[in-house]
């Protein structure tokens, strides 16, 4: 039995779904892809402004789950009526459930309800190891890898972006992921830098912050873990602190790249921030946030 299909490929603003874009517009234009990026209503500007680029060069619109269809529940209602301010850790990830993966289910339920086939194209390289992102929750619901059956590798897709013009997007200038703009996954480092970057929304981070007592579970709240608010970081000793800790261990990795001959290698941090710290690439973070 012949099924409707719908081909859909999510963009998360990170550069890996960005080059498979790119990589299928290019390579199988046969195929109708819809494009959808979840906005969380917490995205930096510069991966906006990226979005925005992508959306011309691949001559579609992006489909805003969130912004154009906003049903779903923002950030501050989730943390305020759902979870008593609980703000999301690592080990409480309930923004990516809530803000990312119930939207896109919410989105394709339409389309699985009208008996459609819904193929996702997912970015994982041929050269990272196979992980588990979006588990598919439906049987109609199938998921495509296409640089793992093309043996595309991490040198191929910052080549893609390269050729293509549009390049990395504009936050490696100074952090090594897209996603929220208070994600905890950034290391204090790209904490102080979006301070320096974009005060407004260092502030705006602040402002979710929980002191002991402020709560009804009597607990603090901060992004950096138990004892520490964000306002540790606006103290000048201990900015000049983390960011001498991050250029020693900078100097540390170029020295491994050297020690490799590798003399010739570009050292952007931001490109390197995993490798840099010994981290599994994304340091635990899910491919639904950053790819
Ligand atoms: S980017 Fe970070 S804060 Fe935002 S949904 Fe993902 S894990 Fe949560």
């Amino acid at each position: 039995m012949e099924y409707k299909q719908k081909h859909v490929l999510g963009l998360s603003g990170g550069k890996d779904s960005a080059a498979l874009a790119v990589y299928m517009r290019d390579n199988y234009p046969s195929i109708d892809i819809e494009y959808f990026f979840t906005d969380t209503g917490k995205e930096l500007p510069e991966t906006l402004d990226f979005l925005n680029e992508l959306e011309a060069y691949l001559g579609k619109d992006i489909h805003r789950i969130g912004t154009e269809d906003r049903q779903e529940k923002d950030f501050d209602y989730l943390l305020e009526y759902e979870f008593n301010n609980y703000l999301p850790s690592p080990q409480q990830r309930w923004c990516t459930i809530q803000m990312k993966l119930v939207p896109f289910e919410n989105w394709v339920k339409e389309f699985l309800d009208d008996g459609y086939e819904i193929f996702s194209y997912v970015a994982i390289r041929a050269d990272e190891p196979m992980r588990e992102g979006y588990k598919p929750t439906h049987d109609f619901l199938k998921v495509r890898m296409p640089f793992v059956e093309d043996g595309l590798i991490k040198k191929n897709i910052e080549d893609i972006l390269e050729t293509s013009g549009l390049g990395l997007p504009k936050y490696y200038e100074w952090r090594s992921r897209s996603g929220c703009t208070f994600c905890f996954f950034q290391r204090k480092i790209e904490w102080i830098r979006l301070k320096e970057r974009h005060p407004e929304l260092f502030e705006d981070a602040k402002r979710y912050e929980k002191k002991v007592g402020e709560t009804p579970s009597g607990h603090a709240y901060y992004w950096l873990g138990k004892d520490t608010p964000l306002s540790t970081l606006e103290n000048p000793e201990k900015i000049q602190q983390i960011k001498e800790e991050h250029e020693k261990q900078l100097q540390r990795y170029k020295k491994r790249l050297r020690r490799n001959a590798l003399l010739d290698v570009e050292v952007l941090d931001t490109k390197v921030m995993d490798e840099m710290y010994d981290d599994q690439e994304g340091a635990g973070a899910c491919i639904t946030c950053y790819k």
